[in-house]
């Protein structure tokens, strides 16, 4: 059957459950919806607000007992604006889950680094890791400073019961490290043997953990964002090189990351197909 036909893509409507503020600028909006609530961890929906426009987010939980998921979004222009003034009860519309998600392999000794939002999508893979025997997680967190600090009590929280680390950074030096997580991520890499890492994040910070895995021989994998309109394939807004981000994607390893790397960390398109630096 063709994506634009799949059950997944047909438009729903749903009302909003809950709305969390986590900082001064992003929200977390719950809602219940059968479809996305069997999401695998880094697949995204996109996210129709009505007389606006319809965007794209990663879900940040994904509940498959209660059928609930919830989308954590910074205000960052129209769309994401008129989200931040909806209400409990409002309704929004909704079509995915779309693209690949994050693989989960055997890797035991395992680095998730998330910046900004891009912990959303990070958020769930987490908890599901957790919930396997045997692994050990460093999770990296950074913001540019302590008030924009995403998930930090809810990660503290998941990963309480298994061996893991935390380490945050804030580019102002109001939390943990002054500086970016690139920064002991290279540290620990330098000193351990990594299996798995994971990022998502600015695309910048994202281009710098690739180099740093290229350098030290860890698979990885990052979610990347790119403007996204159809988000089956079709329209081609958001290609990478030889990928379309939203069918392809977003979840890329190290390995297609180097077929693109002319534009990983140096370009997007716009919608009118013109370059855009990153
Ligand atoms: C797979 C994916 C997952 C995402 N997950 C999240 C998330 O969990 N939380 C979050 O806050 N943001 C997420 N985004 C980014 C989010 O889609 C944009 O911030 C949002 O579309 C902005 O819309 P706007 O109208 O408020 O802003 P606009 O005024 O339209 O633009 C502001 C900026 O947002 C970006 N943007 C605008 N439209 C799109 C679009 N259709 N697709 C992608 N980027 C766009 C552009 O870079 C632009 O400069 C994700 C994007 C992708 C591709």
């Amino acid at each position: 059957m063709s994506a634009y036909l799949t059950a997944a893509n047909q438009l729903r409507t749903v009302r909003i459950l809950s709305v969390r503020d986590d900082t001064p600028t992003i929200k977390s909006f719950l809602f219940r919806d059968r479809f996305a609530a069997k999401a695998l961890p880094g697949q995204f929906v996109m996210i129709w607000i009505p007389g606006v426009d319809e965007v794209p987010m990663s879900l940040s939980t994904i509940d498959s007992k209660e059928g609930a998921v919830a989308i954590t979004a910074e205000k960052v222009g129209e769309a994401t604006s008129k989200l931040h003034r909806m209400k409990v009860g409002d309704i929004i519309g909704i079509r995915g889950p779309f693209g690949n998600g994050y693989t989960l392999t055997k890797a035991r000794n395992v680095m998730i680094a998330g910046g900004g939002t891009g912990i959303a999508s990070l958020a769930p893979l987490t908890e599901k890791i957790a919930k396997q025997k045997g692994f050990r997680i460093t999770f990296l967190l950074g913001a540019k400073t302590c008030g924009e600090l995403l998930f930090l009590e809810r990660m503290k929280t998941v990963l309480a019961t298994m061996n893991h680390r935390i380490v945050v950074t804030t580019e102002d030096g109001s939390y943990g490290i002054k500086g970016l997580i690139t920064e002991p991520a290279e540290q620990l890499l330098a000193k351990e043997k990594f299996d798995m890492i994971y990022a998502c994040g600015p695309e910048k910070m994202m281009c710098k953990m690739f180099v740093l895995t290229e350098r030290f021989h860890v698979p990885f994998q990052a979610s990347l964002e790119r403007l996204m309109r159809c988000a089956i394939g079709l329209c081609g807004t958001c290609v990478i090189g030889k990928f379309r981000v939203c069918r392809d994607g977003p979840v890329f390893s190290g390995k297609q990351l180097r077929e693109v790397r002319n534009e990983f960390g140096q370009f997007k398109r716009g919608f009118d197909s013109r370059k855009i630096a990153i």
